[in-house]
């Protein structure tokens, strides 16, 4: 019987509203979720279930899940069904709790906090204390018998309430306050008694009447629909959109809101709260490691404003607490197989969980808890080796400070937040460093200095070597974010005085000022004056070493540094390189003793002394050479021949034009300063200045181009100069013979750069062919070598089949081939790049992670159209991606051959090669796109 109807589970039905299940209840020993359920939950509604359902004592609560965020943001609104299943959930927590929202003698309160996917922290939202009005505030202090905590308390709500929901600046809060304190001679926030904080809410509430012309809601079910929304729109503020990018993080994904029973820790002596780590997320010791305060709300301990305590101190002040936590945290830990990063209250001597989640960590520490971890039995070699993310490798090649190269005066000791070393120049705002560290080429070291740091500063710390707060602990916000960046971070220096709004910072009676140089310790915490020499790491750690030993057999993709001179390709085999992908030979003609050659070689204007100048430069190319050789013995080496426009080698034209216009006024010392300028340029004594001066320009003027980055570069060069390609081809051949002579293995792949068509490809493959031949017949020996193409252009890209005939491998300039593929100035896009990512326009800077949906399809047909013309054709990448995981993973997945990229990047690359191996080998879960 013919039948149209489809297979039952192949229907597609759009849930109607009401079917969807908005929120999620969790309390009394039981949860709607469970903790898989991260995309619906959040990361923190996810944990809150699952510990609620392992019978931890966590605060009961309701999490309103991510698809009413997607509604809120794609509708200004959330549907009435939020709201129904909200009211219906509260009115389940108030039944738990045998407590009314906001009401009665002993009044319901509430946090309202946002969740993500992943966690993105102190990015987006908190409200505490939510419920209290001018009636629950009394009912608070006669059932707590403590008037000042519920008055402090209320005054809190209405601050947090005031900043996040109704947008009022925190300043105008913060200056109420301070005035208060002064005018009581306050030293200490909890110096105000119950009357000044009294007095404090009265002025609060004229704030935020003057700010949005009503009243503070006094109503707590309209208080928790304003915080709800206000999270939802949270999502979407400046610095969590910013986390997102440089994290990877999708906009779409949303987040949750959860809404849990309050508890305090500001009750007293008997109260308090913590975070902490379940080992040490610096060092990665099994140590139980935190910091919490007495008579303190969450808040203080993470923002850094009052210093914490150790949290091993908890043991002596109330050891059954501190029992039942390290228990509890123990659990959590076999639970969850990885580290944990906890959040507790303490009420009235009642220990309550608030939050767990995986903890952040620096790289080295990341390494030594998966270790640990497998040694203990809780998770496989395998799941290890997933970890550690590779960017994080960076740490084991992270400099120390050079402590014998100069005098050392130790300013003052802070916490060693984040670890490696940072030297730079002192700025005190984050748009200060923005502004001062410059980008590209153009960037110098500036250490942030301030008294803590807020998820605002975020930009600022971005851009800077070190970050350097006076405030705050292990856990503050400098240090949790710089350790997630892999950044020096000195925290919590306390005898450091940093005064923001006069720029200076005042340390051992001594006054620095925005410009001066310091040196951060990040490992020990020290703050030193001047600016000190950084030593190297060396990457041979015994822990790094076995991590990537698991890693490595799941590898595919082949890794190779660029390297240009025989110091950089020592170095990049130390790190584990299998060859060199890149060899830009214009970077050996900057060198003194050859620059003076290479110009002489463009300036000419005949073939004659051009052929001159090319014979002066054989012999120190060919000595580059024979040294890149020697230290890749055994391994592939790719020589690239000429490549950039000319005019990188020769003085800029109008500044030519101002030393000419200058000379007949010129006085002795002058003219001595221009012949040192021109020396290069064949100016032997200031005689010959008035005439070479203006034969200089018009050669310039000759080869001045308007755009340099598609004009006379590449193989267009070599095609109208092929004595280039003819001397560069007899260096790489007469060095390998001369190697190979001495018995060392050499392998060298000459490869075309910025090719466009076969007969590009054919006309320099030709040259190089031809001379290898008269080489091995001089020298009466033979090497073998292949000749290859570079693909930087979307032209090479289609007609890639046809370049295979000729090349025996393309690798992939990925830079050149996303200039070329967006029409972007590799050398410009600044101008552009950051309102596009703002707008959202483009999610990432395409010069550091691949294109995929663009210049990575280009790549991956030129690989297969290559590929079917020649079924052995070796294919790599040596732009700047070859070094970053989502990109290394994309050249796995289009099973190119090798990725190429910078001498520090080949432990990144080669462990996210292993890892998408290893996600495609054992099925798991991977992928570096969240
Ligand atoms: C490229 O274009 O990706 C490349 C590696 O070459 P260069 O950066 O030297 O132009
Ligand atoms: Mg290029």
């Amino acid at each position: 019987m013919a039948t149209t109807t489809l297979p039952e589970h192949e229907v597609q039905v759009t849930p109607s509203k009401q079917e969807v299940k908005y929120v999620y209840s969790f309390g009394g020993g039981k949860a709607d979720g469970n903790g898989k359920m991260k995309d619906v939950l959040g990361g923190k509604g996810a944990g809150l279930a699952e510990m609620t359902n392992a019978g931890l004592p966590v605060p009961p609560g309701f999490t309103i899940q991510t698809e009413a965020c997607r509604e809120y943001m794609r509708h200004n609104a959330v549907s009435k069904e939020v709201d129904r299943q909200m009211e219906e959930a509260l009115k389940h927590l108030e039944q738990l709790q045998g407590q009314k929202l906001g009401q009665g003698e002993n009044p319901l309160l509430v946090s309202v906090r946002s969740g993500a996917k992943f966690s993105m922290p102190g990015m987006m939202d908190t409200i505490l204390n939510l419920g209290l009005n001018d009636q629950s505030v009394e009912a608070l202090a006669k059932r707590s018998n403590n008037p000042r905590f519920a008055y402090d308390s209320y005054r809190r709500l209405i601050q947090m309430f005031g900043n996040v929901v109704l947008e009022i600046e925190k300043a105008q809060f913060d200056e109420v306050f301070d005035a208060k304190k002064k005018q009581r001679k306050a030293k200490l926030d909890t110096d105000l008694d119950a009357k000044a904080l009294k007095e404090v809410i009265e002025e609060y509430k004229k704030v935020v009447k003057k700010h949005t012309k009503r009243d503070f809601p006094q109503d707590a079910h309209e208080q928790l629909v304003m915080a709800r929304d206000a999270v939802f729109r949270s999502w979407n503020n400046d610095r969590a959109k910013h986390y997102r990018r440089i994290n990877n993080i999708s906009d779409e994904l949303g987040t949750a809101v959860n809404v849990q029973a309050m508890v305090f820790g500001n009750l007293g002596e008997t109260s308090g709260t913590g975070v902490g780590f379940t080992r040490n997320p610096a060092t990665g010791v099994k140590e139980f490691y935190g910091e919490f305060l007495l008579n303190a709300q969450g808040e203080d301990v993470v923002s850094g404003v009052r210093t914490p305590v150790h949290i091993l101190e908890l043991e002596k002040i109330m050891p059954n607490v501190y029992n039942q936590l390290r228990d509890i945290t123990t659990r959590l830990e076999t639970h969850y197989k990885d580290m944990q990063d906890f959040e507790f209250t303490i009420q009235d001597g009642k220990l309550y969980m608030l939050q767990t989640r995986n903890g952040k960590r620096t790289g080295r520490a990341a390494v030594r808890v998966a270790i640990q971890m497998v040694d203990e039995g809780l998770i496989t070699k395998e799941e290890a080796i997933f970890r550690v993310e590779p960017n994080q490798l960076y740490d084991f090649l992270v400099p120390r400070l050079d402590e014998k190269s100069a005098k050392i005066e130790v300013l003052a000791t802070g916490l060693p937040a984040s670890p490696g070393a940072a030297v730079g120049q002192i700025v005190f705002t984050a748009d200060e460093a923005v502004e001062k560290a410059g980008h590209g080429a153009k960037k110098n070291p500036v250490i942030l200095v301030r008294a803590e740091t807020t998820p605002e500063d975020i930009h600022g710390m971005e851009v800077a070597a070190g970050i350097l707060t006076s405030r705050g602990g292990m856990t503050s916000h400098a240090a949790v974010v710089t350790r997630g960046m892999g950044k020096c971070c000195v925290a919590g220096a306390g005898d450091i005085h940093v005064d923001e709004k006069k720029r200076e910072m005042q340390a051992k009676g001594q006054t620095f000022h925005a410009g001066d140089w310091i040196s951060l310790d990040g490992t020990t915490g020290r703050v030193i004056k001047g600016r000190l020499n950084t030593l190297e790491a060396s990457p041979d750690d015994p822990e790094l070493q076995k991590i990537m030993g698991w890693a490595e057999p799941f590898r595919k993709l082949r890794v190779r540094a660029n390297a240009d001179i025989p110091r950089d390709a020592i170095q990049a085999r130390a790190f584990g390189a299998e060859g060199i992908g890149l060899c830009r030979t214009e970077h050996m003609f900057f060198a003194p003793g050859k620059i003076e050659h290479m110009r002489a070689m463009i300036l000419a204007d005949d073939e004659k002394s051009r052929r001159a100048a090319l014979k002066k430069l054989l012999p120190l190319q060919r000595k580059d050479f024979d040294g890149v050789f020697r230290a890749m013995d055994g391994l592939p080496v790719t020589i690239r021949t000429l490549d950039p426009p000319l005019h990188e080698f020769l003085p800029r034209r109008e500044e030519l034009m101002v030393d000419i216009d200058r000379l007949p006024r010129a006085d002795a010392k002058q003219k001595k300063e221009l012949v040192g300028k021109y020396h290069d340029y064949g100016v032997k004594a200031a005689g010959d200045l008035k005439k070479a001066l203006p034969e200089l320009l018009k050669r310039v003027e000759q080869l001045h181009e308007f755009n340099p980055m598609l004009g006379h570069r590449g193989c267009r060069l070599g095609i109208t100069y092929p004595e280039i390609t003819e001397m560069q081809a007899r260096a790489i051949f007469e060095a390998a013979v001369a190697c190979a002579k001495d018995g060392v293995k050499v392998l060298p792949e000459v490869m075309i750069p910025l090719t466009a068509t076969l007969k590009e490809m054919a006309n320099q493959a030709a040259i190089v062919h031809r001379v290898a031949a008269e080489v091995f017949k001089e020298k009466e020996r033979k090497v073998e070598y292949m000749v290859g193409t570079m693909i930087e252009l979307p032209r090479a890209a289609l007609v890639a089949g046809e370049i295979a005939q000729e090349a025996q491998f393309f690798s992939f300039g990925t830079n050149d081939l996303t200039q070329t593929t967006f029409g972007f100035s590799r050398d410009d896009v600044n101008k552009v790049l950051p309102t596009y990512l703002e707008e959202g326009i483009l999610k990432q800077d395409p010069f550091a992670v691949l294109d995929r949906e663009g210049v990575g399809q280009l790549v991956k047909m030129a690989t297969e159209r290559g590929r079917k013309t020649r079924s052995n054709l070796k294919v790599g990448i040596c732009g700047e991606h070859g070094g970053e995981p989502s990109s290394v993973e994309f050249c796995h997945q289009v099973g190119l051959n090798y990725v190429s990229c910078s001498p520090f990047r080949v432990l990144t690359a080669r462990l996210a090669a292993a890892q998408a191996a290893a996600t495609d080998q054992l099925k798991v879960e991977g992928g570096r796109t969240k």
